[in-house]
């Protein structure tokens, strides 16, 4: 059976570089970096190159990039440790973050009296920048603002430069989770001024298990995992070597082909939209659609129809991997908290599509023929 993959904002497949860089560590640099001896010195000098890369790519300096075990870690590490040591007593975000955000912060609120503040979106997904303006201009002691780049479900992207302006116009710090962003996006960190940035390799083609934050020095914060001294004593823990190798590798080939490979999936991206509203009803599409949206992620919601539950099922018994806009609770199937954010209305259906630059016109033909029956055509 034909097999598509369109679920690629939840993960996606290594680059076949990565596995191969990745299989070079594993076979021949087994030392731990922390080791005095060749092999540690050897195993030392791979983490640093790819401290490197990634740096020179995110235009800061080596001394500023993090690796953790995910982006889900350095979320937590850094708005945890923003409040228990840096006075953080009010936190401004959206309520279309990521859980690793979103429940960060509702653990920070219930056990740590954070006053949480999220943000008015609009039915696109854009954060209010305007009120974060004033709720800044009104107060902006002890506040710290955490502000995803693109959103993980409807691709919506924030307008990053104005929000770290307005951050640094009142002199507070700003984090970004970026985990949608980068590999796909360029990023200089050199002139947006972020205090934190996120990311994790497996959403640009790395392995899974490794990611980094950047910490601006302006704002350093102390370790959340206590331990040895690595990662200059900010996360302790034997280094992943061979997935921190890996995560280099993918970024670097990324950014290499950066234009390239955005121009392609946003060609991709308005094929499909053409096709989905050329032969089927009542198409709508959540998120941005005209400017500022990352185009490896379409949101689309199907009509009502009595076969729109069955949406998600059917295309995956066809061989469609694609991801559903509703969470299941006790049985229940509800909308995300994005859809519910932008008053998506919970009859129809949502279904994240999302691409990279190894899908094809032919996949995208697939989906729309094996859609047919199941929403209603025009
Ligand atoms: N933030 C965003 C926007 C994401 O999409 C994800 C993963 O889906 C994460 C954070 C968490 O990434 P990880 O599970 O790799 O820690």
């Amino acid at each position: 059976m034909k097999r598509v993959y369109l679920d690629n904002a939840s993960t996606t497949p290594l680059l076949s570089e990565v596995v191969d860089m990745m299989t070079e560590v594993i076979r021949n640099h087994h030392g731990n970096p922390s080791s005095i001896h060749f092999f540690g010195r050897d195993a030392r000098s791979l983490v640093e190159d790819a401290r490197k890369t990634v740096a020179s790519i995110l235009r800061c300096s080596i001394g500023e990039i993090f690796f953790t075990s995910s982006a889900t870690e350095a979320n937590n590490t850094i708005l945890k440790n923003a409040v228990m040591y840096n006075g953080i007593t009010r936190i401004i975000s959206s309520p279309t973050e990521h859980h690793c955000v979103l429940h960060t912060l509702e653990h920070l609120a219930e056990h740590h009296l954070v006053e949480v503040i999220y943000l008015e979106v609009d039915r696109k997904g854009n954060p209010n920048l305007d009120q974060l303006e004033s709720l800044l201009s009104n107060d902006k002691n002890h506040t710290l603002v955490s502000l995803m780049y693109v959103n993980n479900e409807i691709g919506t992207m924030l307008d990053l430069q104005r929000a770290a302006d307005i951050c640094n116009s009142y002199s507070v710090p700003i984090h970004c989770d970026a985990v949608q962003a980068v590999g796909k996006l360029p990023i200089d960190l050199s002139k947006l001024n972020l205090s934190y940035l996120t990311a994790s390799a497996h959403k640009f083609h790395g392995p899974k298990g490794i990611g980094f934050f950047y910490m601006n020095m302006d704002h350093i914060i102390p370790p959340y995992i206590h331990g040895g001294a690595q990662e200059r004593n900010m996360r302790a823990g034997t280094e992943n070597t061979y997935g921190i190798s890996g995560l280099a590798v993918a970024l670097n080939h990324l950014n290499q082909n950066h234009q390239e490979n955005f121009d392609q999936v946003n060609d991709l991206r308005s094929y499909f939209k053409q096709q989905l509203v050329d032969h089927f009803a009542d198409i709508r599409f959540n998120g941005n659609q005209e400017e500022n949206y990352l185009p490896h992620i379409l949101s689309v919601s199907f009509p009502p129809s009595d076969k729109v539950e069955m949406l998600m099922f059917n295309l995956d018994i066809n061989g469609i991997a694609a991801s559903s806009g509703s969470a299941c609770s006790s049985g229940i199937e509800s909308d995300s908290h994005v859809l519910q954010a932008i008053r998506h209305e919970p009859d129809r259906a949502a279904i994240r599509f999302s691409f990279s630059p190894w899908t094809t016109r032919e996949d995208i033909d697939y989906v729309v023929e094996k859609l047919n029956g199941l929403t209603p055509s025009k």
